[in-house]
């Protein structure tokens, strides 16, 4: 079967019926392969990842509907346990699920709380290493990946799985850095053998404008996370499913997520896929408070792509003592070092948990590890409240 891709916001609705129903229609396919009746039906499917689509022989059969079970939907994020791959690509792809795992000293007779561990991944340590396999991915098989360099703004994690992959495919990168990026990360970049430009401002709008403009001069290609759907429909395909898939396994079910919002791809991604499956789960994003930085995220007014598609129950702001001083409490009672995105998603979950507005099982994204904050660190541990 051959594809013709439509925009996102074309077929986000079938996405959402398909997920709710956990039902689809088939498509017709046309003498040369391409899909001829229902492209919404198969652009949804190809985005929630089905190993089958199911192909309807005349209209008679357009009518009858499939379990998505039934067509593999799980397939995708169950992982081999042998973890043995002979290609990097395999291993970004099917290194799956991360692990899930109960906080001890978040969970109570009434809240059981669940982190997916994302620094689980080969190249960013970090969430990000999903969205810049499938970008990349999807470039390579659109045909639009011919540029020999790729230019990408980013606030670290990103440009660190992007300038991986690309180092392995044989392509030169240069990432566009954040004032706000630690000073080490030039080194990291260095090492990889990527180029760094140093951005005087945060990640703005114009900022991201004006690397499109610089990749378009100098023939290089920009994936541009802000805007690449692959960026959100990566979140669904995985990331989503994944913590659908584990819960279930234990017979259970999410009543609320709490998750960072930096692109909101992967919090708009699992609001789509819970809110649709389940129907009554509450999804909470976190900003940094007004005045306050927070590494990977950003306020919802400088404006994110999927958000509309979310219908959040609400927004927290955490500061970024508030962040750090979680990330400490977590390392001491539960011998986690998380970063300081995950440690705002875990400060705000504790407060809608304390405020009784979430109970039940409770996912928190934990994007990546401490490990990549000790320049953040070593000004932070002054204003530690926590007692050693
Ligand atoms: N946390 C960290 C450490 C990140 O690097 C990012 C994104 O860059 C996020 C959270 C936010 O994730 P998203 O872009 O999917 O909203």
């Amino acid at each position: 079967m051959r594809e013709r891709s439509l925009p996102l916001e074309h077929y986000i609705d079938v996405v959402k019926e398909i997920l709710r129903r956990k039902r689809t229609r088939p498509v017709m396919i046309d003498k040369e392969g391409y899909v001829e009746t229902g492209l919404e039906v198969f652009n949804g499917l190809e985005a929630i990842g089905t190993r089958l689509i199911p192909v309807a022989e005349d209209e008679s059969e357009l009518s009858v509907e499939v379990p998505i079970e039934q067509l593999g939907f799980y397939d995708n994020v169950i992982g081999d346990s042998t973890r043995v791959y002979t290609d990097l690509l395999e291993l970004l792809e099917r290194d799956v699920p991360t692990p899930l795992l109960r906080i001890k000293n978040l969970s109570s007779n009434t809240v059981t709380v669940w982190a997916k561990l994302e620094w689980y991944h080969p190249l960013s340590l970090s969430i990000k290493d999903r969205i810049a396999w499938y970008m990349v991915k999807r470039a390579r098989e659109y045909g639009l990946l011919q540029a020999e360099r790729i230019y990408e703004a980013t606030s670290t994690n990103t440009g660190l799985g992007i300038v991986g992959i690309a180092n392995y495919l044989g392509l030169k990168t240069r990432v566009y850095l954040p004032i706000t990026a630690q000073h080490c990360v030039d080194y990291l970049f260095k090492a990889l053998g990527s180029e760094v430009v140093r951005v005087p401002t945060q990640l703005t709008v114009e900022a991201v404008k004006k690397v499109i403009e610089d990749a378009k001069r100098d023939n290089a290609y920009t994936l541009n996370q802000f805007e690449n759907d692959n960026n959100f429909i990566v979140h669904l395909k995985y990331t989503a499913k994944e913590i659908g898939y584990q819960l279930r396994k234990m017979g259970r079910r999410p009543r609320a997520i709490v998750s960072g919002l930096g692109t909101s791809g992967h919090i708009s991604a699992l609001a789509v896929y819970f809110k649709s499956m389940y129907g009554d789960v509450k999804v909470y994003g976190v900003q940094p408070s007004k005045d306050s930085f927070i590494p990977g995220l950003r306020r919802v007014e400088t404006g994110m792509k999927w958000l509309g598609y979310a219908d959040l129950d609400g927004v927290t702001d955490v500061s970024l003592e508030e962040a750090f001083n979680t990330v400490i409490h977590l390392a001491r009672k539960e011998g986690l070092l998380i970063g300081l995105s995950g440690g705002a998603a875990v400060y705000a979950a504790k407060k809608l948990i304390e405020a009784g507005a979430i109970d039940g099982d409770v996912v928190i994204v934990i994007p990546d590890h401490g490990m990549k904050y000790i320049e953040l660190f070593e000004y932070l541990i002054e204003k530690c409240v926590e007692e050693p």
